[in-house]
């Protein structure tokens, strides 16, 4: 897809409304000039979610993410930063120029996918259609959701739908729009024997498979006969716009509240997630037809870390499932297992039970991944010695394929418990495997020594020293006035070419920079020299970049930065003048001082720091040659002054 232009970008962040486009996810209820309600990045009770309307900002308290409407769906729907832009202009009707693809080929490979997509959005409406407004639809097919306990909400939030057993229904229908049946036969929904055509999904009830997105990608399609000997489900045949083992059933839907709750239910099927959803555990997916793929768990990688197994309770398969924990722990996530009672899978038992049993029985058997296996390896009073050493051998098998070598010597010390046998003993099996999955993941390479996995391996946590968390305080300060007050005009004294002292105009944004160039100093927090970078870049242009500029880039953590510039004076004027009623000269009618005394501040740390830096060495002065040790002594002095000249400064500016 081609790139937006700017211009274009500016449309969309001027045309969109915040506070109506929040309000899609979120029930947002006035509270002084601002709107507020319940994160949903969180699973609050009190409502810390501010969206400011006259700024175009929305701040979440408690998780304190912060930002503009474009933030926004990048956070909450895990667009990137052209799709959030895209859903926009979407939603508020602008057009977005498309270049002309380059070749023939390429414009009929997009009419083919956008021709595909088109086609199942129109089957997904007209099975819909057939559900609710036809005899044979009602008869059978509502009637059998109806049954199955499916409510009416549901089926339309899942998009269920019917595809009449007449034959062609939906083919004629089809054809009747114009749709090219090459097309149709692309997707799998017509099927054509001696030049007959017919459709394949006909007699069955529809689940409408969906992208990330929510667009129709394929279908699976359940017989309402119960004869044997037909297939209780279809599915789409795999085509340019469906490939199964890239795609999961629910997540659509269920991606908010994956993150919300940072886990991710997997089931074996379309009715178990709808069932689940419907029981009120809307974090449910399903990766329906095929066993778990890797890129099926990258998928939900975007979301979280944990993924939750469901299993039903006789299942037979489930040993052969063991795959499906393997790949996720490879993938470096956190695997957990619910095993369902003896005959239920998880749709028959939310329908049996109320939601809060339902979540009272995943909660009570929720079981990592060793004790699942163990239980389902070893059934009760196994002693075998031969089996247990199998069993134990499998177990750590799937501890060697974690990539991470702390979470390894966490399992590791569990599997040594719960066998009773020694960490050594655990350990060094483990590191025969380890050397395996090396060899395997780093291709050709040769694999030497592998370093002894230490279970008592402990790691320090790094910290900051007082002088880096002045320097970062002094750099928010001077970043925050660039951002703020850039482009305000100031008089500042300075000496002509003639040596003579003058009054002149600056923008802040020049005088910042200036006092910065001169003494080569630069920011030494990556976001902050990123800014700064930036505001510099403009000023070579002799453009002066405004905050509403850096909150369009596609940098979102330079966005989420300057909102919460903008929504920390939200607050500190609400808190100060309406709660206190006090009268304070406002930060901009000092802002000579206000911007001076930063400057000065900002470069008094710099030169502590660096002073700091010298005395280090000096601390080690009998290793230093004399020549060296004089010169760090002359350098100290000269910060020295500096320093002295600076507080100078700084104290004739301070009038707080
Ligand atoms: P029943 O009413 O007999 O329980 P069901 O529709 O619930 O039938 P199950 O056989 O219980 O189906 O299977 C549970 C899930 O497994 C289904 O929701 C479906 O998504 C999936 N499934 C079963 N068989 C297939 C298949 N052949 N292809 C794809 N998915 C299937
Ligand atoms: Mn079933």
């Amino acid at each position: 897809m081609s790139k937006i232009p700017p211009h274009i970008i500016d449309e969309i962040m001027q045309t969109s409304r915040i506070e109506e486009v929040i309000g899609e996810f979120v029930h947002l209820k006035r509270a002084g000039s601002n709107l507020k309600g319940l994160s949903p990045f969180t699973d609050e009770k009190t409502p810390s979610f501010v969206v400011s309307p006259a700024k175009q900002i929305f701040k979440c308290f408690s998780t304190s993410k912060g930002g503009t409407v474009v933030s926004f769906l990048m956070e909450k729907e895990h667009f990137s930063y052209p799709e959030a832009l895209r859903w926009l202009a979407d939603k508020y009707g602008i057009q977005i120029p498309e270049e002309a693809p380059a070749t023939a080929e390429q414009l009929a490979a997009i009419s083919e996918r956008e021709s595909l997509h088109i086609i199942n959005e129109f089957a997904k409406d007209h099975f819909f259609k057939n559900l609710h407004d036809t005899e044979e639809g009602k008869a059978v097919a509502l009637s059998y959701f109806v049954e199955r306990g499916f409510r009416k909400d549901i089926i339309e939030k899942f998009q269920l739908g019917y595809c009449l057993n007449t034959g062609d229904d939906f083919t004629k229908a089809a054809q009747e729009k114009g749709y090219k049946l090459e097309y149709l036969e692309k997707v799998g929904l017509v099927k054509t024997k001696e030049d007959r055509h017919f459709d394949f999904f006909r007699g069955r009830v529809m689940f409408p498979i969906q992208s990330v997105s929510g667009r129709v990608l394929g279908f699976g399609g359940r017989t309402l006969f119960t004869d044997k000997k037909i297939a209780k489900y279809f599915n789409s045949p795999e085509s340019i716009i469906y490939n199964k083992s890239e795609i999961l059933y629910g997540l659509y839907l269920s991606k908010g509240d994956i993150i919300k709750y940072d886990n991710c239910f997997l089931c074996e099927g379309y009715t178990d997630v709808i069932s689940m959803y419907q029981a009120g555990i809307q974090n449910v997916v399903s990766s329906s037809g095929t066993s778990l793929t890797k890129d099926q768990i990258k998928l939900v990688r975007r979301y979280t870390q944990n993924i939750t197994i469901l299993y039903d309770g006789d299942a037979a398969g489930i040993k052969a499932s063991f795959r499906g924990i393997d790949l996720i722990l490879e993938e470096g996530m956190n695997v957990k297992v619910v095993l369902f009672p003896e005959g239920e899978d998880p749709d028959s038992f939310s329908k049996r039970v109320s939601t809060s049993e339902l979540e009272t029985y995943i909660k009570e058997h929720t079981q990592d991944f060793i004790s699942f296996k163990s239980d389902i390896l070893l059934k009760d009073g196994e002693v075998d010695p031969i089996k247990r050493a199998e069993l134990i051998k499998e177990v750590v098998h799937s501890v060697s394929l974690i990539p991470d070598q702390i979470t390894r010597t966490v399992y590791l010390q569990k599997i040594a418990q719960q066998f009773e046998i020694s960490e050594q003993i655990v350990s060094s099996e483990l590191m025969k495997l380890r050397r395996n999955v090396v060899a395997k993941t780093s291709g050709e390479q040769e694999i030497r020594e592998l370093p002894v996995e230490n279970p008592t391996e402990t790691v320090i946590p790094q910290r900051t020293s007082f002088h880096e968390e002045r320097i970062s305080a002094n750099e928010f300060d001077l970043i925050r006035i660039m951002v703020r007050y850039g482009a305000r005009v100031l008089e500042v004294d300075h000496l002509n070419e003639e040596g003579k002292n003058v009054r002149a105009e600056t923008t802040v944004m020049e005088l910042v920079h200036h006092e910065l160039d001169k003494d080569e100093l630069n920011f030494t927090t990556p976001l902050y020299n990123r800014i700064y970078q930036l505001l510099s870049e403009g000023l070579s242009q002799n453009e002066l970049y405004s905050a509403s500029y850096l909150k369009r880039l596609e940098d979102q953590e330079i966005v989420g930065f300057v909102s919460d510039l903008e929504s920390r004076d939200l607050e500190l004027s609400a808190q100060w003048l309406n709660k206190y009623n006090i009268v304070t000269r406002s930060e901009s009618d000092r802002l000579q001082e206000l911007v001076l005394n930063t400057i000065y501040s900002f470069k008094a740390a710099k030169i502590e720091e660096r002073i700091t830096g010298i005395r280090t060495k000096l601390e080690k002065a009998s290793e230093l040659e004399e020549t060296e040790l004089m010169d760090l002594l002359a350098e100290q002095m000269a910060y020295e002054r500096i320093k002295i000249v600076l507080s100078e400064k700084l104290g004739r500016i301070i009038i707080r």
